[in-house]
């Protein structure tokens, strides 16, 4: 691996489900020297890459935590207009298995009208493709010359539930899914040099939803990442503020939580077009 490889993260989109005026759902851009892997695809993922000067024909892999909604809306628009902008080459979309029906039915059945009529004036099928690698388990889902990328399996709403971590030289960069707490975070985590983790609301707000016990409490997120060491701790999937008018002081509260759990961390709270360069 080289050590000298160029590395940044981008917060595509900080929000979740609900609409809200400044916040995308579940996306984030990981590049490594120029190349752009992208994890999850949710609400406005296609539209916020673009206003972060990341043409969508330019994303050289997927990589989707889980099958609910909110993290894989986009995706069909992203392979739509990727194939329509000049995409040469089939996308590499990696999920939890459940991934490759999905693209089925929801864009070569949904799509099959438009697909025809724009062969009709020349377009080449070929490059609309996708190649789908369903996940069952956790481990090591790809290595090359530059980086690797393993999983972490955690619970998650009843669905399989994948947490990426990218190892580049002696960097770390971690993409946490939406998760119930879980010691095994800790080691998944540790000494990375980033990670982008959901804050999705209080446990006050959790005990009111009856999705609440799915995630993790800002309590529980300090205490994970200052057990991991984990460097910058960068909280999206902000779900509460949806509830409270869109106020950003409620995220910036749970920050103040989580940094009296753990004073040393840097703790950031997730913004569309947040970019750290590690
Ligand atoms: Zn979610
Ligand atoms: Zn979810």
């Amino acid at each position: 691996m080289n050590p000298l490889s160029e590395i940044s993260v981008l917060v595509a989109g900080s929000g979740a489900v609900r609409a809200h005026p400044t916040r995308g759902g579940p996306c984030y851009v990981v590049t490594i020297d120029g190349k752009n892997l992208l994890f999850d695809c949710g609400r406005c993922a296609v539209h916020n890459i673009s206003r972060f000067s990341i043409p969508v024909e330019t994303v050289s892999a997927v990589y989707i935590t889980h099958l609910h909604f909110d993290h894989i809306c986009d995706l069909p628009l992203l392979l739509l207009l990727s194939w329509n902008n000049g995409r040469t080459e089939r996308m590499p979309v990696y999920g939890p298995k459940g991934i490759a029906g999905f693209l089925e039915n929801g864009l070569r059945l949904a799509y099959t009208n438009d697909i025809k009529s724009r062969q009709g004036h020349g377009k080449n099928t070929d490059y609309l493709g996708w190649d789908t690698t369903e996940l069952t388990q956790e481990g090591v889902v790809v290595e090359t010359e530059s980086y690797t990328i393993d999983t972490l399996v955690t619970k998650h709403g009843g669905l399989l539930n994948f947490n990426y971590r990218i190892r580049i030289a002696d960097k770390i960069v971690v993409i946490m899914s939406d998760s119930e707490p879980d010691p095994r975070i800790v080691d998944f985590c540790r000494g990375a040099n980033i990670v982008l983790i959901e804050c999705s609301g209080t446990k006050e707000f959790f005990d009111t939803v009856p999705w609440g016990s799915w995630h993790t409490t800002p309590e529980q997120v300090g205490q994970l990442m200052r057990d991991a060491g984990a460097k910058k701790v960068v909280l999206k999937h902000l779900v509460i503020e949806s509830f409270r008018d869109n106020d950003p002081k409620v995220s910036e509260s749970m920050a103040d939580t989580i940094r009296t759990v753990y004073p040393d961390g840097e703790i950031f709270v997730g913004e569309d077009g947040m970019k750290f360069d590690i």
